[in-house]
C-alpha cells in the first residue's frame, strides 16, 4: 500500500493543511491528534499552544498583521467538553 497523501500535516510558513489546503489544523488532522493524545490532553493543549506561537510568528512575517483567531483555530477546540 503506498502512503499517496501525508498525515494532513501543516505546511509552515502559511500554516495550510499539506493534504487538503485549507487552514490547519482541518478535521482529519483535529482527529488524528486527538486520537494521538487521547490519554493526555495537557500535553495536546501544551503542543497546539506551541504550534499557535509559531504560526503566529510565520504568519505575521507573511501578512504583516497577525490573524486575531488564531487561539480559537489552534486550541479551543481541543478544550476538555
Ligand atoms: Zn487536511
Amino acid at each position: 500500500m503506498t502512503r499517496r497523501h501525508p498525515d494532513h500535516l501543516p505546511s509552515r510558513p502559511t500554516w495550510r493543511c499539506s493534504t487538503c489546503g485549507i487552514a490547519w489544523p482541518c478535521s482529519p488532522a483535529k482527529l488524528r491528534l486527538l486520537v494521538e493524545y487521547r490519554k493526555d490532553r495537557t500535553a495536546l493543549l501544551i503542543y497546539l499552544a506551541t504550534l499557535e506561537t509559531e504560526a503566529a510568528e510565520h504568519l505575521a512575517k507573511l501578512g504583516g498583521s497577525p490573524p486575531k483567531n488564531l487561539a480559537e483555530r489552534f486550541i479551543l477546540w481541543a478544550r476538555a467538553r
